[in-house]
């Protein structure tokens, strides 16, 4: 099976609503945009080429939040799926690799915090597993002083299309049945000016926690958290429908992995049936 391992990034602008994941794609610079041979390559990856855009570094920012190098677009368009795609509604979605549990028992997860973060973000950290742990999962997330399986780095990203960005990485489960490694937050000051309590920094990670395990944006098709722009195709990393989890979600509906997120860090009662399906 081929093995994807991918790293998606994410932004949110000063100004916007909160959210972990909005993205500046109506902000493209006329630098930043595809030729008709780059836009050609991420719809082959079965993702939206109208909202992609060019890095400064050469990848391309897909849909807000995934970032791709152009090897890796090539290698997802030749990618022959297996699995059948559930794209209809609005409904908490897994990727098709999610980590490996044992039949009985529990599997530890270890979590590292970088250095460099603002000392709140450690006990936004704690609180953002302790929320996964209560729920007694298959997976249960310890706290590590470093090398954690998810390692949590700070690295000031700058601003891209003069908003700020907040973090980037958080790819999703790979073939082995391992979590993502991890992903960068922002310690640039407008970054945590912007997270500035530990309820946001809590969501933020635990949003993005979700996707190293392998969940989806519950509102992935259309993005309605986010208002009105492109949604997300299920592309080859897959977008399997989580069994008992509702349709119809609107764009308030306080799911943890709805595309944009409003600051409150709970998970409701379809994101515990969803945890509890998967893990
Ligand atoms: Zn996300």
């Amino acid at each position: 099976m081929k093995k994807i391992i991918f790293t998606a990034a994410i932004a949110a602008f000063l100004g916007l609503a909160f959210s972990s994941c909005k993205k500046a794609s109506n902000d493209v610079t006329a630098a930043n945009e595809l030729s008709a041979d780059e836009k050609n390559l991420v719809k082959s990856a079965g993702f939206n080429s109208n909202w992609a855009e060019k890095t400064a570094d050469g990848n391309y920012l897909i849909e807000g939040d995934m970032l791709f190098s152009k090897a890796q677009l090539a290698s997802l368009g030749n990618f022959t799926p297996t699995h059948n795609f559930i794209v209809a509604d609005e409904e908490h979605y897994r990727t098709n690799n999610v980590v490996s549990t044992p039949g009985t028992g529990t599997r530890t997860i270890t979590v590292s915090l970088g250095a460099g973060f603002p000392a709140y973000y450690s006990t936004a950290l704690d609180n953002a597993l302790a929320r996964y742990n209560v729920l007694n999962l298959k997976i249960v997330f310890q706290r590590v002083t470093s090398g954690g399986n998810i390692n949590i780095a700070a690295a000031n990203l700058g601003t891209s299309g003069g908003g700020c960005i907040l973090g980037q990485a958080s790819g999703f489960p790979t073939s082995s049945g391992n979590p993502s490694p991890g992903f960068t937050l922002s310690n640039s000051s407008c970054a945590t000016t912007y997270l500035n309590t530990v309820d946001k920094v809590d969501e933020v990670m635990a949003h993005e926690i979700g996707h190293c395990i392998g969940f989806r944006h519950t509102d992935y098709k259309r993005r309605a958290s986010c208002g009105p722009g492109a949604g997300e195709s299920a592309g080859s990393i897959g977008a399997v429908h989580i069994p008992g989890t509702p349709t119809n979600v609107n764009g308030s509906y306080n799911s943890w992995m709805m595309a944009c997120t409003n600051g409150n860090p709970i998970f409701n009662a379809d994101d515990i049936i969803a945890l509890n399906y998967v893990y």
